[in-house]
């Protein structure tokens, strides 16, 4: 019973804390099924362990007045000898019960008013949080013309709760008036200083957030006509701390049955962000991952990014805990890819390779062009690239 319930609480944990990336993969209907069969598995052993308990009622209610027969014994035996009145005794028996009945109770009740106020106020959150929206249409999309579009956006965070009445200027900004037109097939890579916005950027295009102002359109369709699970067929993220779900590598590339991808394809896609090696091992991945390295867990969120096929790859910093010589491998396979590729790196090596470097500041692109271009006008950019963290 105890291991079912275990896998279930896990199962439970992950599905709550990772409900961004649940909806991202679009694999809700897979959570769904794997839920209620966790849940019948748990059912069916607390079954079995209360119909073996059962029996074992007689016995656990004679342990239960051994006590008593104890104090009754020895308090008797103590009478006996004159040593307490029988008053006592009885005083004593009588008013012990209640007591010790009173102690016990008063402390597991606490005990477990505090977890149930913390379950209910976690409960609450989730609650609250707005529901996804329904409807909206899939669409064609058309190799020849650009991608997405990125129009005049503007977006802070807090914006949509508690500091959605403060003036705009106030708010903690992420992106302020962005353009940026993405080609098909084209390979752009977002440098800037930290918090200029670049991974609110990814966030956007993830359709995590929705625009302030503004629009994101994908094919020329804007993100709000497309309906969510079309487009999360065409975008996907390899992000710098991949969430990993209790199973086994490939099932963790798969992620769930609609995914459509097939046991062989995934190991291709392990292959490619070589981390075939540990996935034809079947190494099992427990909750949160933790007997993996951030390198290891980096390779599976990218081989989990191959295996897709989307039209747009995002990254970011994909390769930050992936020794050089083997990032400098999966970066060229990512920029072979078909796919549209935003990457937002802190490495400087072999930036010549992007089609396209946007340098980002203070939530703009204030300049765009080749490493080459952008070393040759832009100050922020060669100050990056001598500081040597192009973050
Ligand atoms: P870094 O290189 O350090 O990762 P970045 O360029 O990716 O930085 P973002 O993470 O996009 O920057 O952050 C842009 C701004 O938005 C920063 O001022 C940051 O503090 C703020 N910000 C980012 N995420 C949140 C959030 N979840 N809630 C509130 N503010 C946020």
């Amino acid at each position: 019973m105890m291991q079912a319930q275990g896998e279930l609480g896990s199962l439970q944990q992950s599905m709550l804390v990772q409900r961004e990336n649940v909806r991202i993969f679009g694999i809700e209907n897979f959570m769904y099924r794997q839920y209620r069969s966790k849940l019948q598995k748990s059912r069916d052993a607390f079954l079995r362990f209360v119909k073996a308990y059962s029996f074992q009622l007689p016995l656990g209610g004679v342990m239960g007045v051994l006590p008593q027969l104890f104090l009754f014994g020895g308090g008797g035996w103590l009478v006996s000898r004159n040593r307490i009145s029988l008053p006592d005794l009885l005083s004593y028996i009588v008013l012990a019960e209640p007591f010790s009945a009173f102690l016990v109770n008063m402390f597991s009740s606490f005990q477990s008013m505090r977890s149930a106020f913390a379950g209910a106020r976690r409960l609450m959150e989730i609650w609250e949080l707005p529901e996804e929206r329904t409807g909206g249409a899939a669409f064609e999309i058309d190799d020849g013309a650009a991608l997405v579009w990125i129009r005049n956006v503007s977006f802070s965070y807090g914006a949509g709760d508690a500091q959605k009445d403060s003036e705009p200027s106030q708010r903690p900004f992420g992106l302020r008036d962005m353009n940026l037109t993405i080609g098909a097939g084209e390979k752009i890579a977002l440098v800037g200083p930290s918090g200029a916005g670049k991974s609110t950027v990814l966030k956007l295009l993830e359709g995590m957030y929705p625009p302030e102002s503004g629009s994101i359109a994908l094919a020329g369709h804007d993100y709000g006509e497309w309906s969510l699970d079309a487009l999360r067929r065409q975008i996907v993220m390899a992000p710098q701390d991949p969430v990993l779900f209790p199973g086994d590598i490939l099932s963790n590339i798969i992620l769930s049955p609609e995914s459509g991808i097939s046991q062989e394809a995934a190991m291709k896609a392990a292959e490619l962000a070589e981390i075939g090696d540990l996935a034809r091992e079947n190494r099992s991945i427990g909750q949160g991952a933790r007997e993996l390295s951030q390198g290891q867990r980096q390779r599976i969120g990218l081989a989990r990014a191959f295996a897709r096929g989307a039209r747009l790859m995002l990254l970011d910093e994909p390769f930050s805990a992936i020794e050089s010589d083997v990032a400098e491998k999966l970066q060229a396979r990512v920029l072979a890819c078909d796919a549209a590729v935003v990457q937002v790196t802190h490495r400087l090596a072999g930036m010549e390779r992007f089609d396209r470097i946007c340098v980002m500041q203070e939530g703009r692109v204030i300049d765009a062009g080749t490493h080459a271009e952008l070393l040759a006008r832009s100050e922020l950019y060669r100050r990056l690239i001598d500081a040597g963290e192009a973050k």
